[in-house]
């Protein structure tokens, strides 16, 4: 008895091989009828018996392709049409159209053995992929993901390029970006007047190059790259001048594996989230004497550490056989370039050279970066290899939503159905180029998931972009989100939780209710609504922004909180240091008579005031700087802890924090080492979260603790808490697709959002 079937299935299934998978399976089991892409996923009509056709369908989920993701599968009846064999038919552009598309992702092991083998006609060939691997995301201009709606549009196929694309058979049937030497894109290198430097083996030229100490600007899958020696001091600080970039870490990239054992120690977690096929920057703990320059990551234990990815990459490590910086093409925080005409204007300052090929790049993705927290890979920075998979969550959105994420590492969110699009790092909106990033990228996603968005959420922080951009649209409803409502939310809904959970939000900064910077909050949450009920007792902040740059203006004013005018006569280096401080007097004014100088209870700022009195730094010249140096020197098998007091009188419960500076200055008096006070300030901060959390508890009952926030990207501080709390029989719940920075916040926005007009 024949049977029909008309199947469809939902999820990543275009542009991932797909289709050849089906094809392959309907002939194994002699089914015959077609297979096509349409605006939902991919549409399947089947004919043949009964049995062959139940193990055709449970084969489809359990051996779909690698980049495959499937969320759904739907079969129904259909009727019977006699097909006489099984066709994969051409993808048809429709009304509603909603298709998921995968990331761009590293090459796969099959294109990689083939691109290194001399009998190979891609052997060498840095633009070779397959429906497995390649570029995808930042290819795609428009759907469905067909090689005409991508920048590989221009490049016709050769016969033998064609045969492969159009035979089911082939592991690069389909694939849109296929290419190869004879009727792909190829490379051109240039010095920095974008005169061509001819060459019979370019890469081997660019290879020399690099390991000559010249600063080249490689364009990868992404964006441009600046590329120099990691084991060149000379290299290393050329590249930081240039780029105007003191001592923010550099990413490095390493030949092969074999590489991280010698200039980290990683662990078991850390080697398998560095080789996933997302191929992230990780950071690892660095090991003394490597032959990496201590100008790479200066101040830092971790270094960020990643493979090649694209086949091109692969060539070039190839032949240097040295560790890489790998950074973004860019001065310091504008956005990575990635068009070839602004790569040669911005960067040319910058690289010696340009490694450009003519594949264009239609949108600009940053590497991503993560590291292992809590045992788990958490997401630092969420783009390249990641984007645009969506985060599934666990709810039904009924109206579409837009949220415009914060400030400083700015993504936004896209919510449709039950899918959050979670977008690619867009960086610091601080200039026009980041905004124009932002704007652009918005009216990507929207064309490409088809999307019009009904709700608008956003910061509460007027002063913001990303909110002045929400307050000027015309989307007809806006909601605005308090900021760390947003972080904890964005971690409840990785996590699956939909009940009120204790929220600990940890900081650098962010636009509280009653007008003041929070960033020390612990909130009952629920996804649509939160209660503050402590926060660290506030401090002011001289000069606002001003002492975020200059964390010494923090210290002066925690000690002048605990002193009064006193604190001039306790005798510890950093006082003595300030005295010579031109700025000193007016600083203390401002801290009297309030002037510019708003008050804070963000557990970032504190960190930064102690690590300020600690004397390990007065300004900084990244975002975070003092925290981490202070987290680097930490000694994390000391078990001391410094006095606090909570009090409790009335809600919020206000952390009184003085005796800790009172009981830091004691050790500092008596010569305790910095390591030592920095082990005990993190176990004191721990030791808070747990505390309120267990009072919290008590209170009402709630034991699931989630934490977010910037703060938490501090790795001494997340496993302390977590096994301070889980003692305590409670569940901690951190970040791990999600940042648990600003990254992550559009996220959180767009799901508060969606629950408060439910
Ligand atoms: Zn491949
Ligand atoms: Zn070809
Ligand atoms: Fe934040």
């Amino acid at each position: 008895m024949m049977q029909a079937r008309k199947i469809i299935v939902r999820g990543i299934v275009q542009g991932v091989g797909f289709r050849p998978f089906v094809y392959r399976l309907a002939k194994q089991y002699g089914l015959k009828g077609t297979v096509s892409n349409n605006a939902h996923g991919v549409e399947i009509e089947v004919e043949g018996d009964h049995v062959s056709m139940q193990s055709f369908i449970r084969s489809i989920t359990h051996a779909s392709p690698p980049l495959a993701f499937i969320d759904e599968i739907e079969t129904k009846e259909s009727s019977y049409k006699g097909y006489l064999d099984f066709a994969i038919q051409a993808s048809n552009g429709s009304e509603d159209r909603f298709t998921l598309i995968a990331p761009d992702v590293a090459v796969c092991d099959d294109c990689l053995q083939e691109l290194f083998d001399p009998a190979d006609r891609r052997y060498r060939y840095p633009f070779i992929n397959c429906t497995n691997c390649g570029p995808r995301f930042t290819i795609i201009q428009d759907i469905p993901y067909d090689r005409p709606n991508t920048t590989m549009s221009v490049f016709p196929m050769c016969t033998d390029c064609e045969r492969e694309y159009n035979d089911p058979e082939n592991r690069r049937f389909h694939a849109q970006p296929n290419a190869c030497p004879v009727c792909g894109p190829s490379l051109t290198l240039c010095d920095s007047k974008q005169n061509k430097i001819q060459s019979d083996n370019i890469l081997d030229r660019t290879a020399q190059l690099i390991k000559a100490g010249s600063i080249v600007a490689l364009k990868g899958l992404g964006g441009y790259h600046l590329a120099c020696d990691a084991t060149n001091d000379e290299a290393v600080s050329k590249l930081r001048e240039r780029k105007r970039r003191i001592e923010k870490p550099f990413a490095v990239m390493i030949p092969d594996r074999n590489w991280l054992e010698r200039i980290c120690t990683p662990t078991q977690e850390e080697i398998s989230f560095i080789r996933s096929i997302n191929h992230p920057i990780v950071l690892i703990r660095r090991k003394d004497n490597s032959p990496i320059c201590s100008d790479v990551a200066p101040g830092n234990n971790y270094i960020g550490v990643m493979l090649p990815y694209p086949p091109l990459h692969h060539i070039v490590m190839r032949e240097v056989a040295i560790p890489l910086v790998m950074t973004s093409g860019n001065i310091s925080e504008e956005p990575i370039a990635y068009k070839d005409d602004e790569a040669f204007e911005r960067l040319a300052a910058i690289a010696d050279y340009f490694l450009v090929h003519n594949r264009d790049i239609h949108m600009r993705c940053d590497d991503s970066v993560g590291a292992v927290l809590n045992k788990r890979h958490t997401m630092l920075r969420r783009s390249r290899g990641y984007v645009p998979y969506p985060v599934k969550l666990n709810i039904h959105a009924q109206k579409n939503t837009l949220a415009t994420g914060g400030h400083l590492k700015n993504t936004f969110c896209f919510i449709k159905n039950d899918f959050a699009f979670f977008s690619h790092h867009i960086g610091d909106l601080e200039n026009y180029e980041t905004l124009r990033s932002f704007t652009q990228g918005i009216e990507h996603f929207k064309n490409l998931f088809s999307i019009t968005p009904e709700i608008l959420a956003y910061d509460m922080h007027p002063e913001y972009l990303s909110t002045k951009y929400a307050l000027e649209s015309e989307i007809p409803v806006k909601i605005p989100v308090q900021h760390h409502h947003a972080h904890i939310v964005s971690c409840m809904a990785e996590n699956d939780l939909n009940e009120a959970v204790i929220g600990v939000s940890f900081d650098g900064t962010g636009y509280g209710t009653d007008g003041n910077i929070w960033g020390g909050e612990f909130m009952i949450t629920t996804m649509g609504d939160f209660k503050r009920i402590a926060h660290f007792e506030y401090f002011p902040l001289p000069g606002g922004e001003q002492a975020v740059k200059e964390p010494w203006r923090t210290g002066v004013a925690l000690l002048n909180q605990v002193f009064g005018n006193e604190y001039k006569n306790v005798d510890i280096p950093f006082v003595r240091s300030i005295q010579t401080k031109s700025a000193l007097a007016v600083i203390e004014k401002m801290i009297q008579q309030k002037l510019n100088t708003p008050v804070t209870s963000a557990a970032g700022r504190l960190f930064d005031g102690i690590a300020a009195i600690c004397d390990v730094r007065a300004s900084i010249n990244y975002e975070a700087q003092a925290a981490i140096e202070f987290q680097m020197i930490a000694n994390e098998t000391v078990t001391g802890r410094y006095n606090y007091e909570i009090d409790t009188k009335s809600i919020p419960w206000r952390i009184k924090w003085n005796g800790i500076v009172r009981d830091i200055l004691k050790d500092l008096q008596n010569n305790v080492p910095v390591s030592d006070i920095s082990g005990k300030f993190h176990n004191t901060i721990a030791m808070i979260i747990t505390d309120i959390s267990e009072k919290i508890k008590k209170d009402t009952g709630l034991h699931d603790v989630v934490i977010s926030g910037g703060v938490f990207q501090n790795a001494l501080l997340v496993d302390k808490t977590v096994d301070y709390i889980s003692k305590q029989g409670m569940k901690v719940y951190t970040h791990a697709r999600v940042p648990p920075n600003d990254g992550g916040l559009s996220l959180g926005q767009a799901v508060v959002a969606m629950h408060k007009v439910l």
